[in-house]
């Protein structure tokens, strides 16, 4: 599993950054990409990648500003003529969003050869994507804004096949049948499935933050804690975080002083703004923990399992 960056900005796109798009790699895991926000230059940045536009079948909008929406309409138009005739895609986003894309196609005379699907998203809400949990918690901007938290099921442990040899198991189709059941009978003696599976993994999670303020609330950060990969907003690298808060966004200071309180493995800055140079944000970067990052276009994060 990995987190991919193709845009890193905030509000205005600068010559190095795209405003706001991110994908969750799952190809490991499901042959699929989850599409996270859809700015303006994301067509551009997936042709610079290996990503394939059919292999994206859920997108996620964290809100409605235009920095993370206005890439929405062409990436949908051309995802017909790459690959994806017939494939169906579900846009998960606040309410707005089905009837904005509506209007575009209307107006531009657009019409899709796949399905497609709006799931209008609201704070509390949890439901299964592909296996995935996702939770959506709304955050605190100008506009309605989410935080989607990404839940991978938790991994069984494989079969200890030596301990089953012990009895006197040998290694075959049975195996498989021992696994898919509790219990299972050798030589009349009834035997627990568990007791000859090693340690499942965890599953990952991993969640997204869309524009906003601090949250300090428990039960916002109660859903973090634990989490093998945080993505929040800094709009603001040094200090302002008076402006930050006028203005509906973070600083990032701020961020760090608040998540202090939970844990997690690994914590990404993005959503920068262009008034910061590659020398600032390389400064800022440096003072930095080795598990806290600041992203840039093209960023690539590995998110290993069992990293907690
Ligand atoms: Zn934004
Ligand atoms: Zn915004």
């Amino acid at each position: 599993m990995k987190f991919k960056v193709l845009g890193s900005g905030a509000g205005i796109p600068s010559r190095t950054r795209n405003t706001q798009s991110f994908v969750l790699d799952v190809v490991e895991e499901i042959n699929q990409y989850f599409l996270i926000d859809a700015s303006e230059a994301l067509q551009h940045r997936i042709l610079d990648t290996t990503i394939r536009p059919s292999k994206i079948r859920h997108i996620f909008i964290t809100h409605l500003h235009g920095d993370h929406i206005f890439g929405l309409p062409g990436f949908l138009s051309s995802r017909a003529h790459q690959g994806g005739e017939g494939i169906p895609l579900v846009v998960h986003g606040p309410k707005g969003l089905e009837e904005w894309v509506e209007a575009t196609f209307r107006t531009s005379s657009s019409h899709l050869n796949y399905p497609i699907q709006f799931n209008e998203v609201g704070h509390g809400d949890a439901f299964d994507v592909e296996g995935f949990t996702v939770t959506v918690r709304l955050l605190d901007h100008a506009i309605d804004s989410f935080l989607y938290v990404f839940e991978e099921p938790d991994k069984p442990g494989a079969l200890k096949s030596e301990k089953l040899r012990d009895i006197g198991i040998r290694p075959g189709p049975v195996y498989k049948e021992i696994k898919s059941s509790d219990t299972f009978e050798h030589e009349g003696i009834i035997y627990e499935t568990a007791d000859f599976l090693n340690a499942p993994s965890d599953g990952r999670k991993i969640a997204v933050h869309g524009d906003t303020r601090v949250i300090r609330d428990k039960e916002y950060l109660a859903l973090l804690d634990g989490a093998d990969l945080i993505v929040h907003e800094a709009t603001y690298l040094h200090g302002e975080q008076e402006k930050a808060h006028l203005y509906f966004h973070s600083e990032i200071d701020d961020v760090l002083m608040n998540l202090s309180q939970i844990s997690y493995c690994q914590l990404l800055f993005s959503h920068i703004s262009n008034r910061y140079d590659a020398e600032m944000v390389q400064q800022v970067e440096g003072q930095l923990a080795e598990n806290i990052r600041i992203a840039h276009d093209f960023l690539e994060i590995t998110i290993p399992r069992d990293s907690r």
